[in-house]
């Protein structure tokens, strides 16, 4: 293994975003292996559990670029960089090589990890997990994160913060991270309770209801509230 080879889990696509701010924008997602946390309601542990370890592949930037042309045509669009936690591999030379080959980058991560490359992305989603995840937040690490993106220099990627909800704890988290990140447009999206076989569709849209009451309640007016579009289509098939 190369130190600037990146561990794979899957590349799929063109399919559309499903989530966050590039919504119904179409894309092929490159999904990394390995994860720094482990959140109790994870949808993607096959690109997180190292019992998934052999299924993963180490691939040079070239060779993925060379999937990711292969997929799209050699036509360019926004490649998604996804995971587990795609900010603990070496992506530098992928997005360089991407960017010159016309590609735009799109990522998600937690902001418990910052690279310097981070600031060549088009877009950075930042997802903080929230308590019903089990996980705790390093607010430090997070403000790190957005630094080494450059968002008080003004350059680097359009940032934007997803929160998943589940209940009350978790909006108001969503709630207090916000109100400490004005800058930032916000996204909430219910928590998806049944991540294995035929999703809960009736009881997402309950929660989906709730979150739009209780943001309503609170004249939480610049928030966009958004369903996992992938899983009204999909189900919770991988993949697509
Ligand atoms: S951060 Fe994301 S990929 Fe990692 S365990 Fe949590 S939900 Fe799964």
């Amino acid at each position: 293994m190369s130190e600037s080879s990146i561990r794979i889990s899957e590349i799929f696509g063109p399919t559309i975003q499903g989530e966050g701010p590039l919504i119904g924008r179409p894309t092929v997602f490159v999904r990394t292996g390995g994860c720094d946390y482990r959140c109790s309601w994870c949808d993607t542990l096959h690109a997180v559990e190292s019992e998934y370890r052999q299924e993963w592949t180490e691939m040079s930037a070239a060779e993925i670029m060379d999937e990711v042309q292969r997929l799209s045509n050699n036509t360019p669009m926004m490649i998604t960089l996804s995971g587990g936690n795609p900010a603990i591999q070496p992506m530098e030379e992928l997005i360089k090589l991407g960017k010159e080959l016309g590609y735009e980058f799109a990522m998600e991560t937690q902001g418990s990890v910052s690279k310097k490359w981070m600031q060549q992305l088009d877009v950075l989603i930042l997802s903080p997990k929230p308590p019903s995840s089990k996980m705790d937040t390093d607010w430090i690490a997070f403000y790190q994160t957005l630094q080494m993106a450059g968002f008080e220099k003004a350059y680097g990627p359009d940032i934007a913060l997803k929160f998943v909800v589940f209940d009350e704890d978790d909006y108001k988290y969503a709630r207090e991270a916000s109100a400490r990140h004005p800058h930032f447009p916000v996204y909430l999206q219910p928590g998806n309770h049944k991540v294995e076989g035929a999703p809960d569709i009736s009881g997402l849209m309950e929660r989906m209801r709730w979150i739009i009451e209780r943001a309503a309640n609170d004249n939480w007016n610049d928030v966009t509230i958004l369903p996992q579009l992938h899983v009204l289509i999909w189900g919770n098939e991988k993949g697509v």
